[in-house]
């Protein structure tokens, strides 16, 4: 097998100068994460230097690193080490030969992410590489390029951001074939005032198209014209997945699956498909669509693209459903404590009304990073919990306040200051045939309640 990187490649690639010939087989810039063979990048943050843990990444197997300062070991000298993972992830994706696809949103992208790579993955014989975890930022866009093997046929990448430019500067480096933008929500709102300055911002994944790309956009956003604007002006085909009969990928006929997913009939230009998607909600089965679409974007095998969901899995945090044991029986649990917005706590408390279950309850905690809109959006709640048809709401922190207040009067609910408080009161409450959707944002530490609960008999 063909080193991922040798050190003369590595050498050009950043315009650094190499102490040694070595060659590696996988990039890491945290030295918790290296292992044999690895490029261990050290880079200056503001809290840490990489460089204090050079010692550590060779003892934990590292064959060379990029250093802005010499060391003992086989190095790289560079002057900036994350311009250099930056020049690395650019020349990773020139010498590759295969498709890339891009996935951005305001929620739904690693989701999306690991679903595509599911499906090209049984598709292709080749290799498909897919960024990790939600390495989505200016440091894990071209780390997951820089680790992409030379040969790979697909690379399927997660964007992210919180600021307007961010994304134009990441989808240059990745220059994808396919461009996606899963959902609009108000995420991160506090750093644009509004969800069209959002939109605008997320619209800029499709600078980076290269020529003949395909845009891939949600139909039943309200942002959709923004984004076909701006897709408009970059993309050779556009197409749009939804719910609408008018979405080019659309979803016509869905019904309850066994284990919580969804059956499904889509509509695609020319063909329709009937797969199950594993992962429970309509917020999957929207994430299915772009997935599918981009499938035949790439021009894969559709069905067995289909097949594949029926194995996207509910990620842990995002989805994923325990069953827990109880006094007199077992509930359910549905574990959504890694993320909280407006657009997903409405989505999963939909799928928590469609679940079978003697009673529905909801533990709730805050959703950060709201600025001003904050108040509001949290005492907007009440709406999804009401239709969900909810029993019982155990609101969690002070940012529930201003939903405390509206549901007064509404539905039965108890407010508490902390996780802590929300686990002790649960375990009292919770009942066998119970079905319990707990999300917030991840810094709630509703994790922490999840994990208590799993753990008691
Ligand atoms: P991050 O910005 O933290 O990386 P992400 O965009 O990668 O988030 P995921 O981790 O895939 O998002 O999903 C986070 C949560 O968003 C899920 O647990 C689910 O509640 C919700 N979600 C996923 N897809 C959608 C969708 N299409 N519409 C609404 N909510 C969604
Ligand atoms: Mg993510």
């Amino acid at each position: 097998m063909s080193a991922l990187w040798t050190s003369e490649e590595i050498a050009q690639a950043t315009g650094g100068v190499a102490s040694a010939p070595f060659a590696v087989s996988g990039v890491a810039f945290d030295s918790r994460e290296v292992t044999d063979g690895d490029l261990f990048v050290a880079m200056k943050g503001e809290a840490t230097d990489g460089h204090r843990f050079v010692d550590k990444a060779f003892g934990q197997g590292a064959a060379g690193a990029i250093v802005s300062e010499p060391i003992a070991q086989p190095h790289i000298l560079v002057q900036d080490s994350a311009q250099a993972l930056e020049a690395m992830g650019r020349a990773s994706r020139a010498r590759m030969q295969g498709k890339v696809v891009g996935v951005t949103g305001s929620v739904g992208k690693t989701g999306t992410k690991e679903a595509l790579f599911l499906a090209l993955d049984r598709i292709c014989p080749g290799e498909v590489h897919r960024s990790v975890k939600s390495y989505n930022n200016h440091v894990g866009v071209p780390l997951s390029l820089s680790r992409m093997p030379r040969d790979a046929a697909y690379g399927v990448f997660e964007m992210g951001m919180n600021h307007a430019g961010e994304l134009a500067a990441l989808t240059r480096q990745v220059r994808p074939h396919v461009a996606i933008v899963t959902a609009i929500a108000p995420a991160h709102i506090e750093f644009f005032g509004t969800e069209e300055k959002i939109a605008q911002a997320k619209a800029e994944i499709f600078e980076g198209l290269e020529p003949g790309g395909t845009a891939i956009i949600p139909y039943d956003s309200p942002h959709v014209a923004t984004l076909y604007t701006k897709a408009e002006q970059h993309a050779a085909r556009i197409l749009t997945f939804g719910f609408d009969p008018a979405a080019d990928v659309r979803a016509r006929d869905m019904v309850p699956a066994e284990g919580g997913g969804t059956l499904v009939t889509a509509t695609l230009p020319g063909v329709e498909l009937c797969f199950t998607v594993g992962a429970p909600g309509e917020h999957w089965v929207s994430n299915a669509l772009a997935v599918l679409a981009a499938v035949e974007v790439l021009g894969g095998d559709l069905a067995a693209a289909g097949l594949a969901l029926a194995e996207m899995p509910g990620l842990p945090g995002r989805g994923e459903r325990r069953i827990v044991p109880v006094q007199g029986g077992e509930a359910l649990l549905i574990d959504e404590s890694y993320n909280a917005n407006p657009l997903s706590m409405a989505a999963t408390l939909k799928q928590l009304g469609q679940e079978q279950a003697k009673r529905r309850v909801a533990v709730l905690g805050g959703m950060r990073e709201l600025g001003d809109r904050s108040r509001e959006l949290h005492a907007g709640l009440v709406e999804p919990l009401t239709a969900g048809a909810v029993d019982y709401a155990i609101l969690v922190g002070d940012e529930m306040q201003p939903l405390a207040e509206t549901l007064k009067g509404v539905m039965a609910f108890d407010h508490v200051p902390d996780t802590a408080k929300a686990t002790h009161l649960l375990q009292s409450e919770i009942r066998a045939g119970d079905a319990i959707l707990v999300k917030g944002s991840n810094s709630i530490g509703l994790s922490r309640l999840v994990a208590a609960l799993q753990e008691a008999k």
